[in-house]
């Protein structure tokens, strides 16, 4: 569960000052797969930035499954985001002279849990995202797709409460993007994760349960996603 209050941040470079978010709240409950649009430069990364901890808000107040983000100590943090939180990038973030059973490996050798089923459990989602066959590519023999594949694998790898992807399906084809989203869609049913998706393809983003629209850094619509039943 993410629980933000009148959240706000101002980035300052030199004597410009851009209000990226204006006061934004938002309750996300378990389980629930929130989709978010809005318009490049809405503040869509720095709203999951900030639900990542991976950034500081200006103002306001943001707990996920209870814990006000802005309460805990640097170590605290990083072990509750190590644990705790998944993160799918814009820009994969994955790490260059590793191969992708490596990348998708790491979070956990940070953890303590043993390799042997570290290994087996990277080698099943590399499997399930459709790279089974690429386990000992490095990110620079892979194309830009299959990297924003291992990364998803990455994220889901410590089975985090709460996933955030920004634009996880943008440089998919979209059977392969539609893959990934029933992945998300499966792990949010099955075992009560909870997806937010920053993503510009209106298609994906009805996979969710509620689309949240982002404009000038306020949200500007909030509705749920109303899914045929399957016959
Ligand atoms: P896109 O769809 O293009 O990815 P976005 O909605 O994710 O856009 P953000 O990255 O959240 O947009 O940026 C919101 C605003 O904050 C933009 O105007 C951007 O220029 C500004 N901004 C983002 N990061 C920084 C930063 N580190 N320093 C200064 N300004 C920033
Ligand atoms: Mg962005």
């Amino acid at each position: 569960m993410i629980e933000a209050v009148d959240v706000a941040k101002v980035y300052r470079r030199g004597r410009t000052e851009v209000r990226a978010l204006a006061g934004v709240s938002l309750t996300v409950p378990k389980g629930e797969f929130l989709s978010v649009m809005g318009p490049s430069g809405s503040g869509k990364s720095t709203l999951l930035n900030l639900l990542g901890a991976l950034d500081v808000a200006g103002s306001g107040s943001l707990r996920i499954d209870g814990r006000e983000l802005s309460r805990m100590k640097d170590d605290e943090l990083s072990a509750f985001r190590r644990e705790r939180l998944g993160f799918v990038f814009q820009f994969f973030n994955l790490m260059p002279t590793m191969t992708a059973l490596e990348n998708v490996m790491l979070p956990g050798l940070l953890s303590g849990r043993g390799q042997v089923e570290l290994r087996r459990r990277a080698e099943t989602l590399l499997e399930t995202v459709g790279l089974g066959g690429r386990t000992h590519h490095r990110p620079d023999e892979l194309s830009g797709g299959e990297m924003q594949r291992v990364a998803v694998a990455r994220a889901l790898l410590m089975e985090p409460a709460v996933l955030l992807a920004d634009e996880p399906t943008g440089n998919l084809d979209s059977r392969t993007g539609a893959e990934v989203l029933r992945m998300l869609r499966e792990a949010t049913r099955e075992r009560g994760l909870t997806v937010v998706m920053v993503t510009h393809d209106l298609k994906a983003a009805e996979v969710g349960d509620r689309i949240v629209r982002l404009a000038d850094g306020l949200i500007v619509g909030d509705e749920r996603v109303v899914h045929e039943q399957a016959a």
